[in-house]
């Protein structure tokens, strides 16, 4: 394993964006969202979101997010929420080494020798560039 591999690089499995739960997404998102497909917010809504009580997300369809590709690829990579631009670098790997764990096992980004204390210097660094 190389030391100047990067210590995560996505690998666009899709993974992620596979399962019967999805993220919430902003009204600012929504209205990138809406933009970048060229819909109006009620089609944007009809078409692509669950509007729940609490909050609004992304339709699951065929066991993965609606926006998920047949090519493997995010078909709105440029606005996808802020829960998907993040990921998987959470927030709650900062506190809790066996969150990175779980993570880890699920995503096949992160370099095989990559540490705890690397992965946390990492999640701080992306954190601040949120900010
Ligand atoms: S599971 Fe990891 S490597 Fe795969 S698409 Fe998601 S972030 Fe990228
Ligand atoms: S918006 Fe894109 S990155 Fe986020 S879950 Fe859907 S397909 Fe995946």
């Amino acid at each position: 394993m190389s030391q100047d591999e990067p210590i995560f690089e996505c690998k666009c499995c899709g993974h992620c964006c596979h399962g019967q739960a999805t993220v919430s997404v902003t009204p600012e998102e929504q209205m990138a969202m809406a933009k970048f497909l060229g819909l109006s917010m009620d089609e944007l809504v009809s078409r692509y979101l669950n509007v729940k009580k609490h909050c609004t997300e992304m339709r699951i369809k065929d066991g993965h997010c609606i926006f998920y590709g047949r090519d493997g690829l995010c078909a709105i990579h440029p606005v996808k929420p802020f829960h998907c631009k993040r990921w998987p670098l959470h927030p709650s790997i900062l506190s809790d080494e066996a969150a990175w764990k779980a993570i880890k096992a699920d995503c096949p980004g992160f370099r095989k020798d990559a540490t705890y204390t690397q992965v946390c210097a990492l999640v701080k660094e992306k954190l601040n560039g949120f900010e």
